[in-house]
């Protein structure tokens, strides 16, 4: 983990101020600065390696349902030409 700063004042003294939840990031480690008292969050690769999977899952279910669609999109254009022939020329 890399070392931390107070984004306010760039003081290296920093403390765990207990931990957020939130609904879209689940929990994050809150810190706060000894000298000023600001408190902050960190984005850090933990936070993104932690959701990984939920994005994969999400890239693969809109994969999925784009493969559907296209399909179906396929289908469509094939019930239609049968039925309508001036539909090749648009
Ligand atoms: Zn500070």
């Amino acid at each position: 983990m890399k070392e931390l700063v107070c984004p306010h004042c760039k003081e290296k003294d920093i403390k765990k101020d207990g931990v957020r939840t939130t609904e879209k990031r689940g929990k994050i480690q809150r810190y706060k600065c000894k000298l000023c008292k600001y408190r902050f969050v960190v984005d850090d690769g933990f936070y993104r390696m932690r959701n990984k999977p939920e994005i994969i899952t999400m890239s693969i279910d809109m994969y999925v349902s784009n493969l559907s669609s296209r399909k179906n999109e396929k289908s469509i254009k094939q019930t239609f030409k049968h039925q309508n022939k001036s539909y090749e020329h648009s």
